[in-house]
């Protein structure tokens, strides 16, 4: 075997999250390699909903605007409309503003936005190559990896003009050793850890050997057999008066059989339908039949341009480390698209990992820094696996569907209390502010409890909180920032009067460990309210790791434990 690359970051897969994490550690100086065997064309999109909480982490990109301006046009009406067909009865219907005349919400400084992954994905590609010391391989695939002696080696190989991909192949499987050398044309990357982005079929979570537990109560990480195809329909709008929508969800006498959503806002929708392995075998499957019977009419013309069977999982890697080498995104949870929580998670994940391989690399995290990743982001993926999951229960809902295609004047009645039952049972779908804002790091051992009661974990209502282990609080400043903005890369200790020389011995302290910190001195009294404290300490991914309204005798203490160096009841309030 040839060459051999050095990088500090090995990341495997250029999904949402191996490019999330390539642009969070390129934001960070850090130098990575992306291997992607997809060649980033034709891409199925999956992902459209970006989460509030991932648009706070395009803001700290610099790339919101981008996102915002990425090609989803922002005055498109995004209802939801439950329907026996696009050009059928109407059920009932929930109404949800164009993303431009979307109210500003008072927790956040950025708002839930919609771009689809054959967008969003080279948009992060692009963002992420500005930084020097990020680059992207694609139609390059890891085939084997060590992890040995300080360092982790990859083994790529180029893939062949001939050799087609497709989006959804499970991953081809992965040799731990270097059994696999020998191929032409390969070439190895040498780094120092590893970062596993490679999906729902993750090969480096099979050649490690990690298991995954089904997170519903009887264990089983299969939900529903699904089918999704991506369908082109010109001028949808001129054949029906239903308007604009994000999504049409369908109502037969069969039950709720499916949804058709938006992609780009102007001719393309991907149709999924829900069912059971053998309904959706794709030999036996008229994909075409299945579009016309979302029309409601055999005369508007469509195409087909994509057909995809998956599974509807609610799953979790046993694991999300060994050694040099970290998991992921889909590569650790699995989960039904109910809510649009999968990639949104997943960039949790990398702003999470994110700083701590910084940490790392520049020498100023603790022993336990790194293993903190799993102890945060596992609990974070078993909820929102949950949450999502929930999300899909409505679509089993049991009532009587048998006249909802009935001509008869009464049966308008009956459609109509149908409708009313779906609508509300799918609102959490819709409505799940505290699942994507409001997840926190409970027993993190780098975070400092300070004794308060944390607040319900409601998924559709999100409690602003300074907590430690929260995500620290949105208020706008004097000057037009967010407080978000004062989060950099290092730590950050907001103080709430007083003069800037108090946290003298903080400073001190964390020069003295290499620890990046900055103290900003706030006289604002909403956000002194929010935050409940006179000091607190807020991480560099943002989630507070400390408060108290004196600052503590031992600083050094405080430090080593937040940068994951000793058991945190020992600076306990
Ligand atoms: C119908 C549907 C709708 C969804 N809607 C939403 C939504 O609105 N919001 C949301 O947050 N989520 C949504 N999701 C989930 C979302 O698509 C996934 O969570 C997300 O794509 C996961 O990103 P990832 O980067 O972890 O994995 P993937 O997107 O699967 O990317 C993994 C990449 O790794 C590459 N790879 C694998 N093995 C190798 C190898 N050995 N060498 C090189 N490359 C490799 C693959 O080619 C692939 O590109 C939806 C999912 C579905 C099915």
């Amino acid at each position: 075997l040839t060459a051999l690359l050095e990088t500090s970051v090995l990341i495997v897969g250029g999904g949402p999250v191996g490019l999330g994490m390539a642009l969070e550690l390129g934001w960070r100086g850090i130098d990575c390699v992306v291997i992607e065997q997809g060649d980033g064309r034709n891409l199925l999109p999956r992902a459209s909903g970006i989460s509030v909480r991932s648009m706070e982490f395009c803001r700290r990109w610099g790339i919101a605007e981008e996102v915002f301006n990425g090609g989803f046009p922002t005055n498109y009406r995004l209802d939801t409309i439950y329907c026996t067909s696009v050009t059928g009865h109407v059920l009932q219907r929930h109404p949800n503003p164009p993303i431009e005349e979307q109210e500003p919400l008072p927790f956040s400084p950025e708002n839930k936005h919609r771009l689809p992954q054959d967008l969003f994905d080279p948009l992060l590609e692009r963002a992420a190559l500005r930084h020097p010391g990020v680059s992207v391989r694609r139609r390059a695939r890891l085939t084997g990896f060590e992890d040995k002696d300080g360092h982790v080696l990859g083994y790529v190989q180029p893939l062949a003009e001939a050799e087609t991909y497709r989006f959804d192949r499970p991953g081809a499987p992965l040799a731990r050793t270097a059994a696999v050398l020998s191929a032409p044309g390969g070439f190895i990357v040498r780094a120092r850890y590893l970062v596993a982005c490679d999906g729902v079929a993750s090969g480096v979570r099979t050649a490690l050997g990690i298991e995954t537990a089904g997170t519903g109560p009887d264990g089983n990480p299969v939900l529903s057999y699904s089918v999704s195809a991506l369908v082109t329909i010109p001028d949808l709008l001129k054949w029906h008066d239903m308007g604009e929508a994000e999504r049409f969800v369908f109502v037969g006498p069969d039950g709720i059989w499916g949804n058709l959503t938006v992609v780009d806002g102007r001719d393309r929708w991907r149709l999924s339908i829900a069912g059971t392995e053998d309904k959706l075998d794709p030999a036996g499957l008229d994909m075409a039949a299945l579009v016309r019977r979302c029309l409601g009419r055999d005369d508007i013309p469509f195409g087909i341009d994509a057909v995809t069977p998956w599974r509807r999982r609610q799953m979790v890697a046993r694991k999300l480390r060994c050694g040099r080498v970290f998991l992921a995104g889909d590569a650790v949870h699995a989960m039904s698209p109910t809510g649009g929580f999968g990639m949104n998670t997943g960039l949790g994940d990398v702003v999470d990992l994110g700083w701590k391989l910084e940490a790392a690399l520049r020498g100023w995290a603790g022993p336990g820094l790194l293993d903190s990743y799993e102890q945060e982001r596992g609990p974070v993926a078993w909820r929102n696996t949950r949450a999502a999951a929930g999300n899909f229960q409505p679509w089993r809902m049991r009532l009587d569907f048998s006249r909802v295609l009935d001509t008869a004047p009464e049966a308008d009645r009956d459609r109509r209390e149908i409708g009313a039952a779906i609508k509300d049972a799918f609102t959490g779908e819709w409505v799940s502010w505290g699942t994507t804002m409001g997840y926190r790091y409970e027993h993190s051992p780098i975070c400092v409890p300070d004794g308060t009661p944390p607040p319900p974990d409601d998924p559709m209502v999100y409690v602003p909180t300074a907590r430690p282990g929260s995500r620290a609080p949105h208020a706008w400043l004097d000057d037009g920032r967010s407080t978000l903005d004062l989060f950099g890369r290092g730590f950050t200790l907001l103080q709430f009067g007083g003069d800037a020389g108090q946290a003298g011995p903080l400073r001190q302290a964390a020069s003295q460990r290499g620890i990046p910190l900055s103290v900003a001195v706030l006289d604002q009294p909403t956000a002194a309210d929010l935050y409940q404290r006179r000091f607190v300490l807020v991480r560099p991914d943002g989630h507070v790791a400390w408060r108290d309204d004196v600052l503590p005798g031992d600083a050094g203490g405080l430090l080593d434990t937040v940068r994951g160096g000793c058991p945190a009841a020992r600076h306990a309030s």
